[in-house]
Parts: structure tokens; sequence; C-alpha cells
């Protein structure tokens, strides 16, 4: 730094707005409606701060006139002060409208609710409700009674628990059951799903040695029986979620490992991951363990996750027999588990569209993995029209088939065909037309491919197409 620039940097650094003269701009004025003021104040530090630091760091001439740097040091920390509070609001959770395809996008939120489960949860369970108490007899009642007896009676399972996610319900149930003792895994089975849930990594939390029989790609029956002894409390069937082995694999069925387990006095519990209550097998997903068959083939307990394929709100599903799920009921920590009021109504929203046979229209999940590519071109089509009519000259936009994707680590090798809108501009990079679409109120996220924005429907919302159509206009 030269000496001129830093006596600038010097005389700049002394004439920077103070904390009161920012607070009375207008910048500090407009955001004072949605603030108090202790609060601003903090922020209009942090925006001083920030110009402090850019002048130190060397800032562009200011010029002579004090009363002109003054009024640009001014200028420059209002417009700070925005960005801090623009950033602040934009973290918020919103609404955004997944235009990428991929149906249980976990950075977006996992499954978006049905009407059902968003109105049991705002109108009957927001408030005041009957959470643990018996209407009928003014008793204290089950707490998610009702949910867990729907779960039951739609997986055919004698008992069913609610904790906060699947990871909670497989640690949860190997506490309960295997602690101290022995499991026995399949090494093909030791899998990672998402972010830090390993399952050695949990069975080690769970106080359960780990008993591994087999190899990667095939593990026999065999392999099982003669790892079990008398330490063997349980044998661990976990879903290996978010991937496939092909080509030379072997494992026993459920209905033979429970046969296994049941001979040797032990408990046989299936970790199913995505966990399908409504049949997806003619949707290309014949892998996803069907939960019901599960309970039929004689599994003692299963846990899958509430807002993978079962499309509802976060949870961890545990059902099985009655005698099992109660041991894992009196564990100290399903307390620590245990899912709150919305949590139960959402499940209990989501589970009436499975009895009244409606699933495939009322979830979300369900309905857009079904969405076949005949009704996506047609929908598709006419919104392309609707586009082209009101877009302006520089973007161009055209109909181009294309893959969709299940995500939310399941069904991986599954990707539903559909028919997608392609999206260019004449001067703007994909970038730049992806990021518009990212900052635009609600906010959409789509994909980009070979140079264009990609928009598929699939995953779109029909009352959602108004707010997408503005946005794309707005990147003309
Ligand atoms: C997704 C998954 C989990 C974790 O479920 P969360 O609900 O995300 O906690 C556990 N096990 C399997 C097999 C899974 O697929």
């Amino acid at each position: 730094m030269s000496s001129a620039t830093s006596f600038g940097a010097g005389r700049a650094l002394s004439l920077l707005p103070s904390v009161d003269a920012v607070l009375q701009s207008a910048t500090a004025e407009h955001i004072g409606t949605s603030v108090r003021r202790e609060r601003l104040v903090q922020m209009a530090r942090t925006a001083i701060s920030e110009v402090r630091e850019s002048i130190k760091s060397g800032v562009a001439d200011l010029g002579e006139d004090e009363a002109v740097i003054r009024k640009s040091l001014l200028k420059e920390t209002e417009a700070q002060l925005l960005m801090i509070w623009q950033k602040s609001l934009e973290q918020s959770l919103q609404r955004v409208i997944n235009a990428t395809g991929v149906v249980i996008h976990t950075n977006l939120g996992r499954a978006p609710l049905s009407e059902g489960a968003r109105r049991a949860m705002f109108e009957e369970a927001s408030r005041y409700c009957n959470l643990e108490y018996d209407l009928t007899t003014g008793k204290r009642g089950t707490r998610g009674a009702r949910a867990e007896k729907m779960i039951a009676e739609l997986t055919g399972a004698e008992d069913a628990i609610v904790v906060n996610n699947c990871a909670a319900a497989t640690l949860l149930v190997l506490m309960s059951l295997s602690s101290g003792g022995e499991a026995i895994i399949s090494r093909g089975e030791l899998v990672e799903i998402g972010g830090d849930f390993r399952i050695p990594d949990v069975m080690a939390q769970s106080g359960t040695l780990m008993r591994e029989v087999g190899t990667t790609n095939r593990t026999k029956l065999s392999d099982y029986e003669s790892a079990v002894s008398e330490n063997t409390k349980l044998i661990l069937k976990i879903h290996p979620s978010n991937f496939r082995v092909v080509g030379f694999t072997e494992s026993p069925s459920v209905a033979e490992l429970a046969e296994l387990a049941h001979r040797n006095e032990i408990v046989f519990f299936e970790d199913a991951g995505s966990g399908a209550l409504a049949d997806v097998s003619d949707h290309g997903m014949k892998d996803e363990p069907a939960i019901k068959q599960s309970i039929a083939d004689g599994a003692d307990v299963v846990s899958f996750s509430g807002d993978k394929l079962l499309g509802g709100v976060q949870a961890g599903i545990i059902i099985g027999r009655r005698n099992v799920l109660e041991r894992i009921r009196r564990h100290p920590l399903y307390r620590a588990f245990r899912v709150e009021k919305l949590v139960y109504a959402g499940i209990q929203g989501t589970l009436e569209s499975f009895e009244r046979g409606t699933e495939f229209q009322d979830i979300p999940v369900l309905r857009m993995i079904a969405a076949s590519k005949k009704d996506l071109g047609a929908r598709t089509n006419s919104f392309l029209q609707k586009l082209l009519a009101t877009v302006g000259k520089s973007i161009s936009a055209e109909a181009a088939e294309h893959s969709s994707a299940i995500g939310g680590g399941s069904a991986p090798g599954v990707h539903p065909e559909t028919v997608v809108i392609k999206i260019k501009h004449n001067e703007k990079s994909a970038n730049l037309l992806e990021e518009t679409l990212r900052t635009h109120k609600p906010a959409v996220v789509a994909r980009i491919v070979d140079d264009a924005v990609v928009v598929d429907l699939r995953t779109v919302f029909e009352d959602e197409e108004n707010d997408l159509l503005d946005a794309i206009v707005s990147c003309a």
C-alpha cells in the first residue's frame, strides 16, 4: 500500500458513519418496521465494521471533499445493512418450487405433505388437542394412539411405535433388543445412509457386538446359521437404500431369516429404510421392500421412514410383535426419541388416504412417482405454450425427453421417463438463469443440463404453475 493510499484510507476510516447516523437512514427505518431496535443496532454495527474492513483492504478513490466521502460511506453502509437483512430473510424457512424432478429431495425437505396431512397438523393439532386425553372417558389417554393403531392396521403388524426418524428407530431397536449381546449382519449390508448414519457405528453406539457374515455380494443362509451362538440376540437385515449390488449376488429372504431366528429363539429385525406401504412395483421399484410383506413373512420388528416412500412427515416408524415392541417402549431413551403432536397428526392425515385407498391421488410423493410420461408430456406442452406466449424474445424454450429421479436415498436405479422444458437465454448463461430462478419469490430450484436450465413439472404442483411462469418470465 502506498503512503498516499494509506493516508486516504485513514481519512476514510475517520469519516465512517456513526451507528446513530446509520439508524437514521431510510434503509434502517425500512428494516426497523420488521425488527426490534437492539437487533437493528447490532446489524448497523456489523455493516459499519464490514465497510471498515473493505476500506482497510484497499478502496476506490473517494476524492477529497469530506462531505462527498461521508455521503458515499453512509450509502455503502446502508447497502451492507440491507444485504445483512436480506441474507437473514433468505435463510428463513420458506416455500420452494421444486422443478428438479427429484421427488424425495433431501435438501428441499423430502416428502411434500398431502392436503390431509396439512389439514390434520394445522387444523387439528396446532392448538390444544387430545394428544394424551381420552375424550370418551375424560381420563388420560395413550399418546398417539390413533396414528400408531392405523400404522399397525395398514401393515398387518400387532403394534407400532413412532419416533423422530428412522435413524433413531434403528438405534432404539438395537439398544432395546441387542445391547450387551451380538447381532448378525451380512457384510453386504454394512452401509452408510446419508451423512453420518453408518451401520457399524450405530451398532457400536447401541452396545451391540456386530457379527459380520458372508461377503459383499453374496451371503447365504448357512453363513447366518453358523454364526448363531448363545450371545446372539438378533439377526439384522438392512435395506441398502441408496445403492445396488448387481450381478453375482445372493442373500436369504426375509422369510428364511425370520424362520432361522425363531428356530433359535432370537429376534429378526429389518431396517427397511424407505419402506413402501403402497405397491410401487408398477413404477419400476421392484426392489423396494414392501412393509406388509416383511411382517407377513415373519419379521419381528421392521423400521422405516415416515418421509420417504410413505410420503408423510419426518418420523421413524417401528412395527412388529407386541411383546417385542413393549421392550422398546420401556427403554429409557424412548422418551427422548418420541415425537410431538404435529407429527402424530401428520401421520394420521397421511394414513387416512391409505385407509380410503386414495393414496395415489392424495399423497404427492406417490402421485408424482406414478405420473406417466404421456400425462407429463401433455401438461408440459400446455405450460410451454403459455410460456412462449408470455416470455420475451430473449428466451428460448422447448420440450425435451428426459428422466426424473426418486431421490431421498430411495430406489437409486429408478429413473422415470419424463418430458422437461429446456430454457436458454440468448445472452445470459444457464448459471445466471438458474440463479435468477433460485432468488425469485417464491424460489424455483431447477437443474442445469448441457448449458440449459431444465424444468421438470413432475415435482411442480399444478397450483404452482403460475408462480413458475412468472419466475421464468423474470429471467428475460
Ligand atoms: C433413510 C434410511 C435410514 C434413515 O432414515 P431417516 O428417516 O433419514 O433417519 C435408515 N435406514 C435405512 C435403510 C434408510 O434407507
